[in-house]
């Protein structure tokens, strides 16, 4: 079959790597390898999720087909996230596989996000498969709150995971949401616990995805907010570390510890972006707040070969949006876009 030429702005890229119309180098992929979670954490699902039919699912060697054209095209970090990216059956034979990436040097890092219930099991297959770093979710170390938010997860499990992880020799990031009036007031000693545990600490404000039971506007917890109450403990010195990602982080003088905020809401960091999210069924959302998506899966499974596909990434890329727009607040209590945070992937 002849391949119409493409057009000239995608051509070119083709020949670099993926930037898109903003000038922005898109290096970093994050990989929902299933909706699925054990988990029904308030602010992120309601709890009688409709799940995809399995049948829906890329397999996991066309994942691992779709990740390596990617990185192909310069894909540098690749993070596997889900739902729960631990409870897709097999996932350890995708991270295997995709270690030749790392051994190659094509990739530079492959990580997690993870709720950590299966850490204890797959911390060691993790590290010897490559990966360094995970990031590990943990809104509370209060047992019972901890229930009240994940329904279903158990936080002794979770902590005996981290540590798993920790003596295998991971290192990790623990990432919480913050939610008004219940874990509020506990963030300073949450700081202190990761901390003390060589841990970074990052804080998430609530996004307006998808709909669950609750009413997010009585979740939503500006960070503005929680910054200035933590600074009536802690002297918050400005850093210039970047993991890639939307962080900014500054170090706790009194633990020595980095902090992170993630501010989609009080602080827009798309100016900076250099990311884009696949689903489980290979949709490919270049912006997590906005509708726009590539469908990679046809063009994955119409050719064996590798061009057909690309030419669908060089294509998305092209039309990658400038930023989303969250907002949270009386009048604005809808999800800016439907689908759940476990679909695109955290
Ligand atoms: N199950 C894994 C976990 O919980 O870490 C990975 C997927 S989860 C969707 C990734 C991250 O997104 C978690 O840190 C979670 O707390 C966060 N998250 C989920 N829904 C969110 C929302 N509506 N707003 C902000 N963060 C959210
Ligand atoms: Fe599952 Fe993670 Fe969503 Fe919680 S935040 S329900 S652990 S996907």
């Amino acid at each position: 079959m002849t391949q119409a030429a493409l057009p000239a702005h995608i051509e070119r890229m083709s020949h670099s790597s993926l930037i898109d119309p903003y000038g922005r180098h898109v290096s970093y992929l994050r990989v929902s390898v299933t909706d699925r979670c054990d988990f029904r954490c308030v602010y992120c699902m309601s709890e009688n999720m409709n799940f995809l039919p399995k049948a829906d699912l890329l397999t996991l060697e066309e994942l691992d087909r779709l990740c390596s054209a990617f990185i192909a095209q310069g894909v540098k970090k690749l993070r596997l996230t889900g739902g729960e990216p631990l409870v897709r059956k097999g996932i350890m034979t995708l991270v295997e596989s995709l270690s030749r990436h790392l051994k190659t040097g094509a990739l530079e890092e492959l990580t997690f996000t993870t709720n950590g219930s299966q850490l204890a099991k797959y911390a060691k297959d993790l590290v010897k498969h490559g990966v360094k770093r995970i990031n590990v979710s943990v809104d509370t170390l209060d047992a019972a709150k901890f229930k009240e938010i994940t329904r279903w997860g158990e936080l002794g499990k979770v902590l005996d995971g981290i540590k798993a992880a920790q003596d295998a020799g991971l290192q990790i990031k623990i990432n919480a949401v913050a939610l008004k009036g219940v874990n509020e007031f506990e963030i300073p000693d949450m700081v202190r616990w990761a901390h003390g545990q060589k841990m970074d600490f990052t804080l998430i404000e609530t996004m307006p995805l998808g709909d669950i039971d609750g009413d997010r506007t009585d979740q939503y917890l500006p960070l503005s907010h929680v910054r200035a109450r933590l600074m009536e403990q802690f002297t918050l010195e400005d850093i210039s570390y970047k993991t890639g990602g939307p962080a900014r982080y500054v170090r706790v003088a009194e633990t020595g510890g980095r902090l992170g905020f993630i501010t989609p809401l009080t602080h827009n960091f798309c100016e900076s972006c250099n990311r884009v999210r696949l689903t489980c069924t290979g949709t490919l959302y270049m912006c997590l707040g906005q509708n726009d998506a590539a469908d990679l899966r046809a063009p994955l499974r119409a050719s064996e070969g590798d061009e057909l596909v690309t030419r669908a990434i060089l294509e998305a890329i092209s039309r990658k949006p400038k930023g989303h727009d969250f907002i949270i607040d009386r009048s604005h209590n809808k999800p800016a876009v439907a689908r759940h945070m476990s679909v695109t992937g955290g």
